[in-house]
């Protein structure tokens, strides 16, 4: 229990970035074949299907009730070696590491859970009766090795309708999913990217924060969670719930956080953009609606219809609007850290200018590239978004400068620095393939996406003129 904040997780010695703080296997997990998160209904038809739900972790979990908030554990790591994994006696199913159930009087206002599915009626879809696990995405979606689960089949009679209910419930609040594994450390390894969803008890105690002092993501099925910052002995273990959505500006955040889970979000970074968003003037909100509803869809009508002159349009407004915030950044006098969560919160725009480049067949804008990769390192290190900003950046810097530029053993340091937050402390060796990885697999792979589109762009162009003469 944390003063004030409720439950979460505590480091129990210093972490350094890269350092590995969980590896935890899952109590229920579903992949699927395809690159595609397969639903969330799937991981509570496999928790019935395989007669999980005697885990005395569903009593534990949060369920959005304020029970459920209040009810504290004391994990003691040396019980799963002491062999807590086994059956017991009375033929219930062998349960993950159980915590030990402990009474509790501080409320916690944050649900611990990851990414839950964003499907909207997910709980009201679910019927009372149990589902068969295999209609996951594309009907590829499977439902994997529970680790330290169950003996299929055990006699453990089904929950009943209430009880259902809020299995799934707690699977919508402690869930996580993915697309795909990381694709570089795939290939890596030789497998195929599997999309997967599942719940990972000891990963769900930890709380939320805007800009986390940790990465993670699934490996062989476990949950990896790394640090990507110094974390001293005592202090809490955060993670972002958000994804994507991560790069939003604070009062979006906010807004997914309340209704998805329930907590409105006090982490250092939301009560800074907020505190001064005033002084900003609206200008910030202002300018990232402008991107999301006018300049976005612009962007993509003029790609579509070959209209270079359009696309410039919207790469001179998207210019424009960063540079008078910049400007107010520079009037306001940001602290640094504030500065980078609000470049981060920008992201979207950024993305925008990169995109319209692209279209354009212009080279990587070295400033825009070096801004991002900076917010990057302060709110989402070791993101693969991280990784594959600072391979960019790497790559145009020497492009620009040469192997013997100082400038670019400083790119190469930040490309050091993303990779140990994102895979811990490889060889260098192992870096280089890495980085090869992602660059084939992300950077290469999005600018022939973008070349392919542009050339769709032009076929079109070319077919509504041959329509119109004929
Ligand atoms: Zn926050």
């Amino acid at each position: 229990m944390l003063e004030g904040k409720g439950r979460g997780v505590v480091a129990t010695r210093d972490f350094k970035p890269g350092d590995v703080v969980m590896a935890t296997p899952p109590l229920a997990l579903v992949t699927a074949h395809v690159r595609q998160r397969p639903d969330g209904e799937l991981v509570v038809d496999s928790i019935l299907d395989r007669r999980l739900y005697g885990s005395k972790w569903f009593s534990v979990l949060y369920d959005g009730s304020a029970r459920s908030c209040k009810a504290g554990l004391s994990y003691a790591p040396q019980e799963e070696a002491a062999g807590a994994v086994s059956s017991e006696p009375d033929g219930r199913p062998a349960a993950p590491p159980e915590p030990l159930l402990a009474s509790t009087s501080a409320p916690s206002k944050a649900a611990a859970a990851a990414a839950a599915p964003k499907k909207k009626g997910f709980l009201a879809s679910r019927g009372a009766g149990r589902k068969g696990a295999g209609k996951g995405a594309a009907g590829a979606a499977e439902a994997g090795p529970a680790v330290g689960g169950a003996a299929e089949g055990a006699e453990l009679p089904l929950p009943d309708r209430r009880e259902q209910t809020r299995l799934a419930k707690v699977v919508k609040f402690n869930c996580f999913g993915d697309d795909a594994e990381d694709l570089a450390a795939c290939a890596a390894r030789g497998e195929e990217p599997r999309g997967h969803i599942g719940l990972w008890p000891e990963f769900a105690m930890l709380n939320h924060s805007c800009a986390p002092n940790t990465v993670n993501y699934v490996v062989a099925g476990s949950m990896v969670v790394r640090a990507v910052a110094p974390i001293a002995q005592g202090e809490e273990v955060t993670i972002c719930y958000l994804g994507r959505p991560q790069l939003l500006p604070f009062n979006k955040r906010i807004a997914i956080l309340s209704e998805d889970y329930g907590f409105e979000c006090n982490c250092a970074r939301c009560l800074a953009e907020q505190a001064h968003v005033d002084k900003l003037d609206d200008a910030f909100l202002e300018f990232h609606e402008e991107v999301e509803e006018r300049l976005g869809p612009a962007f993509l009508e003029a790609r579509a219809l070959g209209d270079t002159a359009a696309v410039e349009e919207v790469a001179e407004a998207v210019a424009a609007g960063l540079r008078k915030l910049y400007n107010l950044f520079r009037k306001t006098l940001l602290a640094p850290d504030v500065r980078q969560y609000y470049i981060a919160s920008l992201y979207d725009a950024y993305d925008l200018a990169f995109s319209c480049a692209a279209a354009l067949g212009r080279g990587e804008d070295g400033s825009a590239l070096q801004a991002c990769l900076k917010s990057m390192e302060v709110v989402s290190a070791g993101s693969d978004l991280h990784a594959i900003l600072a391979v960019r950046h790497h790559d145009h810097v020497l492009a620009t400068h040469g192997p013997d530029s100082p400038l670019t053993a400083l790119a190469r340091s930040a490309l050091r620095r993303a990779y140990v937050a994102r895979y811990g402390a490889v060889s260098e060796a192992v870096m280089e393939r890495l980085v090869d990885l992602n660059r084939k697999l992300h950077v290469q792979a999005d600018a022939a996406d973008a070349e392919a589109g542009a050339t769709a762009a032009e076929a079109d162009a070319g077919a509504g003129a041959g329509d119109v003469s004929a």
